[in-house]
């Protein structure tokens, strides 16, 4: 899911089509003017983009990523065939 969004940037605006996650990040930069350091040292815990600061949903920590566990499993299955 992703959508057009407009916003600032350094050098003036910017439209670009973003996730959400993306948007909120970008937002973030916005609010703690493209200081990387200062969006990790936020101080505003009410605010509703505070858990999504890092571009992550933690809320989803544990879910997609790589499929390590069924990688592993058809290695060990082409492995015991060679064998
Ligand atoms: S989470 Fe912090 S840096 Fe991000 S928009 Fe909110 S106050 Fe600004």
């Amino acid at each position: 899911m992703s959508c057009v969004v407009e916003f600032r940037t350094k050098n003036g605006t910017r439209k670009a089509t973003l996730t959400p996650l993306k948007a909120i990040r970008q937002k973030c930069l916005d609010c703690s003017n493209w200081q990387t350091l200062e969006i990790r040292l936020c101080q505003v815990p009410l605010c509703p983009l505070f858990s999504f600061r890092f571009g992550t949903n933690p809320n989803r920590k544990g879910f997609g990523g790589t499929f390590n566990h069924l990688r592993k499993e058809k290695n060990a299955v082409t492995n015991q065939k060679q064998d």
